[in-house]
């Protein structure tokens, strides 16, 4: 037995050995010819997935439900790929790891994603309607560089006007040859559309605003504390019943920043005060609802309290609540009118009065009412505390921004509002970054920077 093994296993030496020399025994036109092949596969694989993950097609057909005209997001109907883990293992088939085909999930570059995992399964957003028919045409692929872990090949493009040739990689692991990045994203980069600025800290990239980080709302991370305040005017007052459905509401827009946040992968906990412990003030006047910014809020609590101002109150209401990262406060009234919210913008000289940073929110239960207050109204105006901005540009001069917002953001939740479902809506690239979810603006995005 023992000599036997020992036969074997020098046996199992020579033929590996002689599997090592193998690569070196062929001539250079055979490892070329073999190259071509190994490259010539992937290709036509990564063809696969620009149709699946860009395109949203499979053999010509839709990956989801071509029936369903709405905007929600809808489970892959590709038999293969419904299970998201099958996805990722034949994408690992083809590029190398996750920094290769991770992209792919961020699609569109502007937009909420295309294509993502939600429990475990493929879901599909058809609200984007790509149609990207630039490719690499196989028979004119050609080896430029070999060596036993690395090709480099060119190729002539098909389907694209800008862009006649090019050339990209593969690498050798373990496991057989990978794509190092895919043609899309290749093609992409040559059309100068994928770069972003390169800073590695939030308020280092060249278009970082100073509101976006200011007063006491800063950053949309970590733990936030909204302190609730109900008002009764001479107009209105709260009961139980309209403070139930206020909280169902906000806690609604808090679970959605949470989901948001976790989705661009920030740790965020909101908690706020409730009508069992909120603070509660009776106002002699009418408080005004127009959707103009109102100062009454001020006015109060400078004539009308001992704090003298909304800065002090927050202080004392912060000091009962210590070890928060942020801080806001909720304005409520209990009647119609369109909510808004009070920001610290250093750009204004008198920012300072605003450290507080609040929302006046007005509840009301008629839905057939414009400006009725949803869980959509509340998370909208609870971006602004942390710096995002709307991009509906209603003050914009010419029309460029305002066409290429429309573009861009068809559902995002500063320029859409949702009646029924906060989902409905998302938070783009811009948003995330304006609140400290991303380090980086895509360049194209830059024109969106209010004062760029
Ligand atoms: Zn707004």
């Amino acid at each position: 037995m023992k000599s036997k093994s020992v036969k074997l296993a020098s046996l199992f030496f020579i033929i590996f050995t002689l599997l090592l020399l193998l690569p070196t025994a062929c001539s250079p036109s055979q490892l070329g010819a073999k190259a071509i092949d190994e490259v010539r596969l992937l290709v036509t694989q990564d063809k696969w997935a620009i149709d699946f993950l860009v395109n949203l097609t499979e053999n010509g057909s839709p990956i989801f439900n071509a029936d369903y005209y709405g905007y929600e997001t809808q489970p892959a109907e590709s038999p293969g790929y419904t299970d998201f883990r099958d996805l990722t293992k034949q994408l690992e088939e083809i590029y190398l790891g996750s920094d290769a085909y991770g992209p792919f999930f961020t699609l569109p570059m502007f937009g909420t994603p295309q294509v993502f995992e939600s429990d475990g399964i493929t879901k599909v957003n058809p609200q984007y309607f790509t149609d990207f028919t630039a490719g690499i045409d196989i028979e004119t692929i050609r080896v430029i560089k070999s060596s036993s872990s690395q090709i480099e090949f060119a190729f002539d493009i098909i389907g694209s006007d800008s862009i006649k040739d090019g050339h990209m990689r593969a690498a050798k692991t373990k496991n057989g040859w990978r794509l190092e990045e895919s043609f899309y994203f290749y093609y992409l980069g040559q059309l100068g559309v994928s770069d972003i600025d390169k800073a590695y800290n939030w308020e280092e990239s060249s278009v970082f605003e100073p509101d976006q980080n200011a007063g006491s709302s800063k950053r949309l991370i970590g733990k936030c504390m909204l302190f609730n305040v109900f008002f009764n005017d001479k107009e209105s007052a709260w009961d139980p019943e309209a403070q139930a459905s206020l909280q169902s509401l906000q806690n609604e827009a808090f679970r959605y920043l949470e989901s948001q946040a976790a989705f661009y992968g920030q740790d965020l906990s909101i908690s706020s005060t409730n009508a069992g412990n909120a603070e509660y003030f009776d106002i002699g006047i009418a408080i005004p609802i127009g959707d103009e910014w109102d100062f009454w809020a001020d006015d109060f609590f400078k004539e009308s309290t001992s704090y003298g101002s909304v800065n002090n109150f927050l202080e004392g209401l912060k000091a009962g609540y210590p070890g928060y990262d942020n801080y806001g406060i909720i304005m409520n009234v209990n009647k119609k009118g369109h909510s808004y919210s009070l920001i610290c913008d250093p750009f204004y000289e008198e920012h300072e009065n605003f450290y507080a940073e609040r929302i006046v929110a007005f509840h009301s239960t008629d839905e057939t009412y414009e400006f009725a207050l949803s869980s959509a109204t509340i998370a909208h105006e609870l971006l602004h505390l942390f710096g995002a901005v709307d991009l509906y540009f209603p003050f914009d001069w010419d029309s460029e921004r305002i066409q290429l917002a429309f573009t861009y953001f068809p559902f995002e939740l500063m320029r859409y509002l949702p009646m029924d479902d906060i989902n409905d809506a998302y938070i783009s690239v811009f948003t995330a970054f304006r609140i400290g979810w991303r380090n980086t603006l895509p360049s194209k995005l830059h024109i969106f920077q209010v004062n760029h």
